[in-house]
């Protein structure tokens, strides 16, 4: 704790560690496939505390963050997170801010609120200051991979035995060439949910938007009230027509890399919610401030996958529809770190007993899938 402390805290050192973890599964979603997935992660040392802060991004972040950022961070005031986000930002003009460049700055910033709120004592929901006690999930998986039965599996675990009211599947198969699998897939996902939960799809970007406003009509009939990427996210006018004409809620923002991204999405009219990814948005500092803009704009905010992440910055934001509670991302968490949470009657409860985000890494299970 600070209080009664006469000197600043400063961020002694920023140390970057990369782990890969291979799926359970092959994995895959209508415009991508995969058998692995990559962490960054950011420990920042300071005042005696450490703060922990990751990304689901290239391992080329690091080195983003070993030789651009950690210069701008080391050193600095603990307690100075704004004018620290701005400085890299600033920092990351010839780099790149999109893509690698905001991963590496999203992870670094989250580790400097953990580090803040854990030299403040208190828990990080509560330095933002705490809109809900309990945040809202959904279940998210039910990848194109996956056969029949392995769907119908996992979201019986999550509507019955997680008892999560919500869950989403991936769409757009093959860029869009499988449409009657896809449907199937709807109407088999209906079935093993019931009628009364809600139930989300994501084409990640798979259909074009005349393909994408047909296969919403039929989407409306099994009762899918949110249709995640339709089309590209870079093709505004194509969501924002696509918006107009399906009775599903259409989501997008997971490549938003930073504010003006997101006001790009809000300006077109593409969203009925604004997703926000604060591994990639550019941390908890942007977080917070598209989320503001959303609720300018009479808009809620979702958060995309990262679930031990989101539980806290989604406590503390009023327009929160909900976080994702992506397969791969909470069996990598669970698996890399104590602290994390499971959904309780489908809600994340963050643990305000335990300061910062309340993460530990689990040293020597995590050794055996670094990589750099
Ligand atoms: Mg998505």
């Amino acid at each position: 704790m600070l209080r009664g402390t006469d000197s600043a805290p400063v961020i002694a050192g920023v140390e970057t560690a990369v782990y890969t973890v291979p799926t359970d599964a092959p994995e895959a979603d209508g415009t991508l496939s995969w058998d692995e997935t990559t962490l960054v992660l950011v420990t920042v040392h300071g005042g005696g505390e450490t703060g922990l802060g990751w990304s689901y991004a290239s391992g080329a972040a690091k080195t983003v963050i070993d030789g651009t950022l950690s210069p701008v961070v080391t050193g600095r005031d603990a307690l100075s997170i704004q004018a620290i986000a701005e400085d890299m930002s600033r920092a990351l003009r010839n780099v790149g801010r999109p893509g690698i460049g905001a991963t590496a700055l999203s992870a670094v910033d989250i580790a400097l609120w953990d580090i803040r709120a854990r030299l403040l004592g208190v828990a990080l929901t509560d330095l933002l200051g705490r809109a809900r006690d309990r945040v809202p999930v959904y279940g998210s998986g039910g990848f194109t991979s996956y056969d029949d039965d392995q769907t119908a599996r996992q979201l019986a675990g999550w509507a019955e035995h997680d008892q999560i009211p919500r869950v989403k599947i991936k769409i757009g198969e093959s860029w869009g060439r499988h449409e009657e699998r896809d449907l199937h897939r709807v109407a088999l996902a209906r079935k093993v949910i019931g009628p009364a939960a809600a139930l989300y799809v994501d084409a990640n970007g798979g259909y074009q938007a005349g393909q994408a406003i047909r296969v919403g009509h039929r989407l409306a009939e099994h009762g899918v009230s949110w249709f995640e990427e339709p089309v590209s996210s870079q093709d505004l006018a194509g969501l924002a027509a696509v918006r107009r004409q399906v009775t599903p809620d259409v989501a997008a923002g997971e490549y938003s890399w930073s504010l003006a991204d997101s006001a790009h999405l809000i300006s077109a009219g593409a969203v009925d919610c604004l997703q926000l990814d604060v591994t990639r948005c550019g941390g908890i500092t942007e977080f917070l401030r598209a989320a503001a803009l959303a609720a300018a704009h009479n808009l809620d905010v979702s958060a995309h996958c990262a679930p031990a992440l989101h539980a806290h910055v989604g406590a503390a934001i009023r327009n929160l529809r909900h976080v994702e509670y992506f397969h791969d991302h909470q069996r990598i968490e669970s698996m890399l770190f104590d602290g994390t949470l499971r959904p309780d009657h489908g809600d994340l409860v963050p643990d305000v007993a335990r300061s910062g985000l309340g993460f530990q890494l689990r040293g020597q299970d995590a050794e055996k899938f670094r990589v750099a």
